[in-house]
């Protein structure tokens, strides 16, 4: 056998494990869209206006005050810093 029929028969067998590993990951993907569709829950497609700055947030990862019997939410700490600090101008 030559050195190069050698060489050929190496990157054939790691073509064909790529192929394997290859064959593998496309099957996580479909696994993800799974989560993907369970990730499709009400409460994160929630989205609450900062009144701060007036992006929306989605709620889970917005910052929740309880202002006057109420829920008020921010994008961060520091839109939420800066709405106490207008509520205590007011007053
Ligand atoms: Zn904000």
């Amino acid at each position: 056998m030559s050195p190069l029929r050698i060489v050929v028969i190496a990157v054939l067998l790691y073509l064909a494990y790529r192929m394997i590993t290859g064959g593998r990951k496309d099957k996580k993907p479909e696994e993800n869209t799974n989560s993907d569709s369970r990730s499709e829950l009400p409460v994160e497609d929630i989205l609450m206006e900062d009144p701060i700055c007036n992006s929306l947030v989605p709620k889970q990862q917005a910052i929740h005050l309880q202002h006057d019997g109420s829920t008020v939410y921010f994008c961060s700490e520091e839109c939420c810093n800066k709405f106490i600090a207008q509520q205590g101008e007011n007053r």
